[in-house]
């Protein structure tokens, strides 16, 4: 099934039923075969009021204020631990996030956070498609910021497409000067503050105000400056419709049930001036409320024309719907001529049938927010859960073992044990299962009865090398397995390691 919509002079969008039942609009330029490679058009965006601008405001202080003040949030592990509250020491292999310190053996944390940052991108396209692109995205955050910037210095839309076209003047190479040494100062601060989550903060700082930070620092900030200054100062919705693979994995993923911002055909056409269509209206004849007025061509950040239906170039970010909502205030018409709506009101308004609500409860959202349930439930349990010592053992490969002259089998094994504690503590080292078994500490003070202990600095791991000797009556087979057991001596936390006891071939 397909419904024609006339939509511009040269235009014809197609809305139709396709696979899945889902609607999709196909833009046909009735003019002939277009190019295959259009260059790409400057886009000048006009600011705009209204709820989804505001949102997008708060959205970008809150995003921003946290990337840049993290690393200044103090958190206290005590004397012996960093007191930062988000750090990734690479020096010492460790990841802190708060009361979370990640050492390199629990990597399968970062799995577990990948897999729920996934799912979340996931249930938010399920729920309200590319929101993530049109608010929370760096890529889109960054570039409204940049974009602020631009119309300070150099005026809104109108001015900016007149500056392009004309001379340059003293006065605007001026303002172009400001904007971009403006520009490069967040860039620069942009790639300073992710520095920061590398060391400690103020002191970092210190060395950067003094010029004694370490050249990695100085490279990074180098890099991130430079990215940030072209990526959002010059290739901004470039980025958006040629480089990220999001939207089209998101169009794989979506259905007809997800919120995306749609023009409503069915009310807006046929378009055209505002004093025509109310002569239509009063004649009886039909008339849409759009004015074609190009409003929401006009502020919209990727240079879309949203009457065209839902193409890969939109980024959902709602300002077409400010800027129309603005518009029907001023001609005395209903809002929401464009508005967040799903694919299957659409295609109810073009089958002449009323629009229904919004599905949220469905499989797939059902299905990624058990996913997130239980990846997290999984995470918090063994993060509550999680041992505060370890035990890891590799046993020598040559000799496997020595047969000592009273007919004593002995091994050798490398010990390498894990404090997690932020305070040193002392292990008693054991092993089980092997009958007559002595385990003695290469290095450790002779002591006679004294047990075989290892003290482990705070928050460190420690490396040792252990014999193990069998006494008395042969072995009952060539390799018997074994278990290691460090025990703390005052709280009697213990880990342990499997290997196994060689001796000679039966
Ligand atoms: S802003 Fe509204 S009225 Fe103006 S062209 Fe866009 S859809 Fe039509
Ligand atoms: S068409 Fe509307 S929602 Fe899409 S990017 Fe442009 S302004 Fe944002």
């Amino acid at each position: 099934m397909s419904t024609r919509w006339e939509v511009g002079r040269n235009e014809v969008v197609y809305v139709e039923r396709y696979l899945s039942g889902r609607a999709v609009t196909v833009v046909d330029h009735s003019d002939g075969d277009g190019p295959l490679y259009a260059p790409s058009k400057r886009v000048y965006p006009q600011s705009v009021r209204g709820t989804y601008r505001t949102i997008k405001w708060i959205v970008l202080v809150i995003t921003l204020g946290i990337y840049y003040a993290l690393p200044f949030v103090r958190w206290d592990r005590g004397p012996n631990a960093p007191g930062q509250a988000v750090l990734i020491d690479f020096p010492s292999s460790r990841f802190y996030f708060f009361f979370i310190e990640i050492w390199p053996q629990e990597v399968y944390y970062i799995t577990g956070l990948l897999v729920l940052a996934a799912m979340t991108l996931f249930f938010m396209n399920a729920v309200a498609g590319r929101v993530w692109c049109g608010y929370l995205c760096p890529q889109t955050v960054w570039t409204d910021l940049f974009y602020a910037v631009e119309r300070f210095f150099e005026g809104d839309r109108r001015e900016r497409m007149r500056n392009a076209a004309g001379k340059m003047t003293l006065e605007l190479a001026a303002r172009k000067a400001a904007k971009h040494t403006t520009w490069l100062l967040i860039a620069w601060w942009t790639g300073g503050a992710w520095v920061l989550y590398f060391a400690d903060a103020p002191t970092l700082v210190r060395q950067l105000a003094t010029f004694n930070a370490p050249a990695v620092a100085w490279i990074w900030i180098g890099i991130l400056t430079f990215t940030t200054y072209s990526l959002a100062g010059f290739m901004r919705e470039q980025v958006c419709i040629y480089m990220c693979p999001w939207p089209r994995i998101q169009a794989a993923l979506t259905d007809e049930h997800a919120l995306n911002v749609t023009y409503r055909y069915d009310r807006g056409e046929p378009r055209g001036a505002l004093k025509r269509n109310e002569a239509l209206r009063e004649q009886g004849l039909p008339a849409g409320d759009c004015i074609d007025c190009g409003q929401c061509v006009a502020v919209c950040p990727t240079g879309v024309d949203i009457r065209k239906g839902l193409q890969v170039d939109c980024i959902q970010c709602g300002l077409c719907i400010d800027a129309c909502d603005s518009i029907m205030a001023r001609i005395d018409r209903p809002p929401r001529l464009i508005a967040y709506d799903t694919d299957l009101n659409v295609r109810k308004r073009q089958l002449g049938e009323a629009a229904s609500g919004t599905r949220l409860v469905r499989g797939r959202t059902v299905l990624y927010a058990a996913i997130m349930l239980v990846v997290g439930g999984i995470m918090l349990f063994s993060l509550a859960t999680r041992d505060v010592s370890g035990l890891a053992v590799i046993h020598d490969r040559n000799p496997l073992f020595v047969a000592l002259r009273d007919g004593s089998i002995r091994n050798a094994y490398t010990i390498r044990l894990l404090n997690k504690e932020l305070e040193a503590r002392r292990f008693v080292v054991t092993v089980e299962g092997l009958e007559g078994a002595e385990l003695e500490i290469v290095g450790a003070a002779a002591g006679g009865a004294v047990k075989p202990v290892i003290e482990v600095g705070p928050d460190r791991t420690a490396e040792a090398r252990v014999l193990v000797t069998r006494r008395g009556a042969p072995l009952a087979d060539d390799s018997v397995p074994v278990t290691f057991v460090i025990t703390d001596e005052i709280t009697g936390v213990s880990a342990r390691a499997s290997d196994h006891f060689m001796g000679p071939h039966k």
